[in-house]
């Protein structure tokens, strides 16, 4: 897409945002695109025991009918959600398909998959962004956190990764998390020192804990999201710029619906404009343009709805590539650790 029409897009989709309009005149401008649900891990801090449907990974025929779909309007597909990407073995195609229709791709991955030969394959996919999620400065933190995982090995992917992208120059942006839990509180210092200044790492970025709307909690933090049941003065940006879609084609509100209790359609069947503005989603966007309740389950335990619709609406300024981008190199600032509020334990 030119960019003059990325610019009039998003635009026409923040002014629907603003207005509260239900039908929204303008496609979304990103999709979270499941490539599996399964995992090889079981981390700490992960609900996957709240999935409901059969373990699987998203069909090729399926994943080129959505970007049939969306190549047109689309500006990014993320491929996690609630497994891990690198165990589906179509994931570089995928991320390749989606690139020759000129859409950009973020994957976020646990790493322990990501051998000499998957990380060949994803510098030569085009994946723009990779996020590797470590959480820890030691093996037994590292243990502790992400059961099943191996903290060595996670190292050593990333030295092959990091060493075989600057032998072939290939640009992509590789960022390195850490989310602060109380298993892993004592590390971050070591962690951002360590990491931060490594040239061949794009990012290393301290990231908030989410509830993930309240599913999941760390003694670390207090237990500072209400369960509103009635009112919110702000409305989810999700609604009116995005879709998550499961390996099934299950087409959910945003991916913290774990469990798929809010189904918005199936894109076995339906097309992705028919689900945009379908009875369930405008239904959704009522509710959320009301200013008078929240009364789902789901958002009502939300981060989100704590953050203003006018500091929401921000996010239309740039695409979510750029925003992930422009937030990982903020947070080389090492900031957000300030602003965690400890329990006393
Ligand atoms: S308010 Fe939160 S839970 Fe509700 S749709 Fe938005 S991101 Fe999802």
């Amino acid at each position: 897409m030119k960019i003059n029409n990325k610019l009039k897009h998003r635009i026409g989709l923040c002014r629907d945002y603003l207005l509260g309009k239900e039908e929204v005149s303008f496609p979304p401008i990103e999709l979270i695109v499941e490539a599996t649900n399964r995992c090889n891990l079981n981390c700490i801090m992960c609900p996957r025991e709240k999935i409901k449907s059969a373990p699987e990974d998203i069909k090729l025929p399926l994943f080129r009918k959505i970007v049939g779909e969306a190549s047109n309007f689309l500006e990014l597909i993320d491929f996690s959600f609630r497994g891990e990407p690198l165990m589906n073995q179509n994931i570089f195609e995928m991320i390749s398909y989606a690139k020759s229709k000129g859409i950009k791709t973020y994957m976020s991955t646990n790493a322990n998959l990501l051998d000499k030969d998957a990380s060949m394959r994803l510098l030569y996919s085009g994946l723009d962004l990779l996020e590797i999620s470590l959480d820890a400065f030691s093996e037994e933190t590292y243990t502790k956190i992400r059961r099943n995982g191996d903290f060595n090995k996670v190292i050593n992917n990333l030295e092959v990764l990091l060493h075989e992208k600057q032998k072939i120059k290939n640009n992509l942006f590789v960022e390195i998390g850490f989310v602060p839990l109380l298993e892993n509180y004592s590390q971050m210092d070591n962690f951002m020192s360590h990491w931060k200044n490594n040239p061949s790492i794009n990012a290393a970025r301290i990231k908030p804990f989410s509830t993930r709307a309240g599913l999941i909690s760390n003694p670390l933090y207090n237990d500072n999201i209400p369960y509103k049941t009635g009112f919110s003065r702000n409305r989810c940006v999700r609604l009116w710029r995005s879709l998550s879609i499961c390996s099934d084609g299950t087409v959910l509100p945003c991916c913290y619906d774990f469990s798929g209790n809010y189904k918005l359609g199936d894109l076995k069947h339906q097309t992705i404009k028919e689900i945009w503005n379908g009875k369930a989603l405008i239904g959704l966007r009522k509710q959320h343009a009301g200013l008078t309740s929240v009364p789902l389950e789901l958002c009502s335990r939300c981060e989100l709805l704590r953050i203003s619709t006018t500091k929401q609406s921000l996010t239309f300024l740039c695409s979510g590539l750029n925003l992930r981008k422009m937030l990982a190199r903020f947070d080389k600032f090492y900031r957000l650790n300030k602003k965690i509020k400890r329990k006393e334990i």
